[in-house]
């Protein structure tokens, strides 16, 4: 696997900003609020387009190495497929707990904490009405080819304590690298997970399956989940597993046997450090018809790699095209799920006075 030092594609410089980022209207959402959309571009022709609705990429139009632009992100042409109860979390920012909370309950400081649960007996991307069904502030940031997107999540919002003040950044380059910066801060202890929810399909939305794209994943060891996809507690190894990706692997030879219904890889990966790079190094993902090629870093402790097993072609995406089972990918860069109830877990409690910090860089290229 090609590693880029994480701290290089930090600072690479934005370039003269020969096109700076537009923005223009979505539509309104059912109370009459406008919704807006902001455009990222470079100078290769990769452009991303987000919305201030959920924080949400909706557009992501990347180049192979003929130049040729295809959008890769999973979605809907207007804001009204992002606002139907399909939506299954297209390209939204996810919080305040992204993944699941058992029986939608945590303890902190000595305090029950009961949330409203939304995915069978548990809580799942922070309730009902999470983070992505959200209206955000958008602002273009002056010079600079970044749009950043804030929100006051009020104390007790779907059960969580505390005000929680949030910013997520994205911000291009002109070496195809995709950044998005996630800050927070609390006046109540609470807990926090936040990632990004972008369905991939590197032949382009709406080509058909993943099942052919190959994945490497920095990851030696997985949280295994039960029935509700709660893990466990145990941190075990990818070793004689389908959840073995430390190998170049093709995301469809050993889904069948990875169980679970439906069947699929819904499952947190233990990022491994690196003595050169810390933990930067996520994950790899190639499309061999077409070339094109994700690479991701984070500083997160855990990789969630969702192959969209529950995609079942139900509702119509992006030109009309439906999306059957396996059709986009997530990798959705995170702390572990279920934290807050697993001690042995990296911790998830933000505190007043602390800044919760963290970044992901999605690279995109095509050999
Ligand atoms: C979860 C899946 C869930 C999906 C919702 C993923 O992050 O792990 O279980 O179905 O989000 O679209």
């Amino acid at each position: 696997m090609k590693i880029l030092p994480m701290i290089c594609l930090l600072s690479l410089p934005i370039a003269g900003l020969a096109s700076p980022p537009t923005t223009r209207s979505f539509g309104h959402l059912p109370d009459g609020q406008a919704v807006h959309e902001y455009t990222l571009s470079n100078k290769n022709g990769l452009a991303v387009t987000v919305m201030d609705y959920g924080a949400t990429v909706v557009n992501l139009v990347v180049p192979d190495s003929h130049g040729k632009l295809v959008d890769v992100a999973l979605g809907f042409d207007t804001l009204e497929g992002y606002l139907s109860a399909k939506n299954p979390y297209f390209g939204c920012i996810v919080g305040r707990y992204a993944n699941r909370i058992a029986d939608g309950k945590f303890t902190l400081d000595g305090k029950v904490y009961q949330l409203p649960v939304n995915d069978g007996p548990n809580q799942l991307h922070g309730g009902p009405k999470g983070f992505d069904k959200r209206l955000w502030h958008g602002e273009i940031l002056a010079g600079q080819n970044a749009v950043r997107f804030t929100r006051r999540s009020p104390d007790g919002e779907e059960g969580y304590p505390g005000n929680l003040d949030v910013s997520v950044t994205y911000s291009l380059n002109d070496a195809n690298a995709l950044r998005i910066d996630y800050l927070a801060t609390t006046d109540k202890p609470t807990v926090l997970n936040l990632t990004n929810h972008t369905y991939y399909n590197l032949a382009g939305a709406g080509t058909g399956t993943i099942l052919d794209h190959v994945l490497q994943l920095n990851a030696s060891k997985y949280t295994p989940v039960n029935a509700t996809l709660i893990p466990t507690g145990q941190m075990a190894t990818v070793s004689g597993t389908p959840f073995d990706f430390r190998e170049p692997t093709a995301m469809g030879d050993r889904i069948k046997q990875t169980g679970g219904k439906p069947v699929g890889y819904d499952h947190n990966f233990v990022l491994s450090k690196s003595p050169f790079i810390g933990r930067a190094l996520a994950a790899d993902a190639l499309d061999p018809k077409t070339g094109r090629w994700l690479k991701v870093y984070t500083t997160q402790p855990g990789v969630q790699f969702y192959s969209g097993n529950f995609l079942d072609a139900s509702f119509a995406g992006k030109g009309g095209k439906t999306y059957p089972q396996y059709s986009g990918f997530c990798l959705e860069t995170q702390h572990f799920p279920d934290s807050p109830n697993h001690p042995n877990f990296p911790s998830t409690v933000l505190r007043p006075g602390e800044t919760f910090k963290s970044s992901t860089v999605y690279v995109f290229g095509a050999d």
